[in-house]
């Protein structure tokens, strides 16, 4: 990925001037910065930003200078990226699963905090993290809200999470518990369930807990006219957390991946082709940056432009999309209405997709080459 310069005033002036035949994934840097001081002068506790979601050096270094300094890395390359660009930034090593040289890799770079979710890898941790770091034990509990489930694969019952969590204390690290309510939540009270839980099985493990952390989960905007919640999600949260714990409550974390970045970030793709009944053939898919539209429902916030910025407006009408490789996997599933006037060398734009977009990118059949550009304003093109 290049980072491209100068800056452009928005995607369209890009796409005029440029007329680029790969994908373009416009950043504004003020939007980011403006979604980064939401979280950080509207949560409750420390906000620590979920380096998976979207890990380009412009979405780290502009994230930095918005003021956040705690990352939620999951391995070690996670880990080396965020500490060549910020040498003092709080790292939250929070993969449940662990090799042990990755384990020593992330002593050596000082991360302060490890989730836990099994007592195995507890005893791992414990042969080579020194005493007094942070130990947060990951549980779950099976609610439903977001659009899929993280329980699955991580998280342990609340009574195994108590006899963890005194376990942590034996051992001599600090305390916390932490869950994950599943990505693109939008039920604040999936957040105030797990709260709640949170307070019986520190009690259960006669511990006081030092920190809880909420995890991401936060919802991003994926439809026109959709407002997210996130602001009743951190009422909800201080609410849940004074209710639970009262006097004496745990320090709050959080770990926003999607809802800190989607905002951010514009896609442009061109259309390479247009075929028969309204097949429209893309140069990017499903294993580039629309990796995730077949898993949580493609987004309608679409808009068609000529390569001289002119908006297609025609009548809505039924297009079958596919991607530029040749498997015939690569296509968003149903139909997405499109302009009846788009043609081929136009440009799909498509907003709010900075999360899940350039991180999960494959090169399959040579496709995936994504420019990133910053552009100073998303909303008007
Ligand atoms: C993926 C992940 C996040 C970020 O989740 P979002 O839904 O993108 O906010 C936060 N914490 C952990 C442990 C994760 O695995």
């Amino acid at each position: 990925m290049t980072l491209t310069r100068p800056f452009h005033q928005n995607p369209r002036a890009y796409l005029i001037a440029e007329e680029p035949d790969e994908p373009v994934l416009f950043l504004s840097p003020e939007t980011l910065h403006a979604t980064a001081r939401d979280f950080v002068e509207g949560f409750p506790g420390l906000v620590t930003y979920a380096v998976k979601a979207n890990p380009a050096e412009a979405v780290l270094g502009n994230l930095l200078a918005a003021g956040v300094t705690a990352f939620d890395v999951a391995s070690p390359a996670e880990i080396a990226l965020v500490r060549s660009l910020a040498p003092r930034a709080a790292l939250h090593y929070n993969n449940p699963v662990r090799s042990r040289a990755e384990i020593e890799m992330a002593v050596n770079q000082g991360v302060v905090s490890y989730s836990v979710d099994d007592r195995g890898e507890l005893l791992k941790l414990a042969r080579a993290v020194p005493r007094g770091r942070e130990v947060a034990v990951r549980f779950k509990l099976p609610i439903a809200g977001a659009a899929y489930d993280f329980g699955e694969k991580f998280g342990t019952s609340p009574k195994v999470a108590a006899d963890l969590l005194a376990e942590v204390v034996r051992l001599g690290y600090r305390t916390a518990l932490t869950f994950h309510p599943g990505t693109q939540c939008t039920d604040p009270q999936a957040w105030a369930a797990y709260i709640d839980r949170a307070r019986d099985i520190a009690w259960a493990a006669g511990v006081t807990l030092e920190r809880l952390n909420v995890g991401g989960g936060f919802p991003a905007r994926r439809m026109r006219g959709e407002a997210p919640p996130v602001d009743a999600i951190f009422e909800a949260i201080a609410r849940a957390t004074r209710e639970a714990f009262g006097a004496h409550p745990p320090e709050l974390v959080c770990e926003p991946g999607r809802a800190m970045v989607a905002e951010a970030v514009s896609l442009a793709l061109r259309i390479k082709a247009m075929k028969g009944q309204g097949q429209v053939y893309l140069n990017d898919g499903i294993y580039g940056a629309l990796a995730e539209q077949p898993i949580m429902g493609m987004t309608d916030r679409l808009r068609v432009l000529s390569p001289d910025g002119t908006e297609r407006r025609g009548a809505a009408t039924p297009r079958l999309l596919w991607g530029p490789t040749c498997d015939s996997l690569d296509r968003i599933p149903g139909e997405v209405p499109l302009p009846a006037d788009m043609v081929e060398g136009d440009y799909l734009l498509i907003d709010g997709m900075g999360a899940y977009s350039t991180a999960t990118v494959t090169r399959f059949n040579g496709y995936g080459g994504l420019t990133l550009a910053t552009v100073r304003d998303l909303a008007e093109t």
